[in-house]
């Protein structure tokens, strides 16, 4: 390669498709690629590539979660996608002595993974959906600017499911009754988990909405909003509300602009000032418990979310109690001051509750099902427990 220097040059980090390996190729940006993460998500990728099946290929959706969170905290690496990644050995996935019927309920990261897995070893596998797309809660994930990746593990099942013959139905609310009628040999029940709901005065007043409203374009936000609860959920509500327009992870320009990387190579290690774009709102994140905002988010990513919402001039506060809301705002006593924040919504995510419901009454049929994922419990849920319950419980059957 022609250029800044005279020795080979090899380009990495987020090359996670063959297209955009292809790109950095023709374009002339390094004479070779390297890639490590999009192994992990999955170990075919060379041949799938090679043989122009890309659409098949298991998408490293760079949380960082199994991977570099894994090896920093002196666990085992593995992959969110791909709980096979490293423990090959122990998780298998082999052909069923006998093929059976299952029915799989609920499509998100658990029902899907479970599916996926059930079918490739041999299973005949009924997937229900109650909403018209698969992905479950991923379909919110991947609206969060920086997490558009996701929907990339939404194609690759739908991928799967095709290709292992899965009869999906979308659009289906599955109950116990038709459930035991269709006489399934097993049934496994993914069927997520519902925002939890908060017990303060005006908890109903039309400001309060929750994160699933919102991302799903189901709310409307005004100039001015508090978010109650800092997890995970909470820092990503802060971030979709915190852009406006063309998401910064989808436009190069943007993207430099917003971190203050110097495209031109003039200043010394090409860092120049970051010009984040204003907030388009005020927005405060709250949460009850003493101490810093974002301590238990990812080890490796935790840091890009906590400058991210900085650079937005997101205001942080710990230690508050809810008292109520009405129409001049959100009432709070914060260190022992009362506080009013006069904001037109109030959002909330204060965690999850888990849907057992379809279980509950299966087992009041007297079935036993297999409960995974959020409907089994929904405490420190994330993906990659879902798709690792999934694909455990799968590999059994
Ligand atoms: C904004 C946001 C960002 C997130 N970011 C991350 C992240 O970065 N990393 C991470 O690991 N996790 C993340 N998560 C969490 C992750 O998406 C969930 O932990 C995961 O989706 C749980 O999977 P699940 O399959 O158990 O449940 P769900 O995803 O809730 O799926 C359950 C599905 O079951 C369907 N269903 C329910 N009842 C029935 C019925 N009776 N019949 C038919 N269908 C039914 C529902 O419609 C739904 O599609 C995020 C979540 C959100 C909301
Ligand atoms: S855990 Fe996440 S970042 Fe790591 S390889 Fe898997 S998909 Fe990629």
């Amino acid at each position: 390669m022609m250029g800044e220097v005279q020795i080979p040059l090899i380009a990495t980090n987020r090359i996670n498709t063959p297209e955009i390996a292809e790109q950095v190729l023709e374009e002339g940006c390094a004479d070779m690629v390297s890639m490590a993460r999009p192994f992990l998500a999955d170990p075919e990728f060379a041949i799938k590539a090679l043989e122009k099946r890309s659409n098949e290929i298991n998408t490293c959706i760079a949380c960082n979660q199994a991977c570099l969170d894994h090896t920093f905290t002196m666990q085992i690496c593995s992959c969110l996608v791909n709980p096979r990644a490293c423990h090959e050995t122990e998780l298998k996935y082999e052909a069923a002595s006998e093929q059976k019927k299952i029915a799989v309920i609920g499509g998100g990261p658990a029902g899907m993974a479970a599916a996926h897995v059930l079918s490739l070893r041999g299973h005949q596998v009924s997937l229900f959906e109650q909403q018209d797309e698969l992905g479950g809660q991923f379909l919110m994930a991947k609206e969060i600017p920086g997490k558009e990746e996701y929907a990339e593990t939404i194609r690759y099942f739908n991928t799967q499911l095709q290709k292992y013959k899965v009869t999906v139905h979308l659009g289906v609310r599955a109950d116990a009754q038709a459930l035991v009628a269709h006489g399934f040999d097993e049934i496994v029940v993914a069927t997520g988990v519902t925002p939890r709901r908060v017990q303060f005065e005006g908890a109903d007043h039309p400001k309060v909405v929750d994160y699933a409203e919102v991302l799903t374009g189901n709310a409307e936000i005004g100039s001015s909003v508090a978010i109650i609860g800092a997890g995970g959920i909470g820092f990503d509500v802060a971030e979709f509300l915190a852009h406006d327009g063309t998401p910064v992870s989808q436009e190069t320009h943007l993207y430099m602009k917003e971190w203050g990387v110097d495209m031109r190579y003039e200043t010394g290690g090409a860092l120049t000032l970051a010009k984040p774009a204003p907030s388009p709102r005020k927005i405060f994140l709250l949460k009850r418990s003493k101490g810093k905002h974002g301590k238990d988010l990812g080890k490796t990513t935790g840091w890009i979310h906590r400058s991210s919402l900085a650079m937005k001039k997101v205001e942080m506060l710990a230690n508050v109690a809810y008292r109520k809301v009405d129409d001049q705002g959100l009432h709070i006593l914060i260190d022992d001051d009362e506080r009013v924040l006069e904001v037109d919504n109030v959002v909330i995510c204060a965690g999850q509750e888990p849907l057992r419901a379809l279980a509950q009454d299966l087992e009041a049929m007297g079935t036993k099902p297999h409960v995974i994922g959020g409907a089994r419990d929904a405490k420190e849920l994330d993906a990659e427990r879902a798709i690792y319950e999934a694909c455990h419980l799968a590999a059994k059957l």
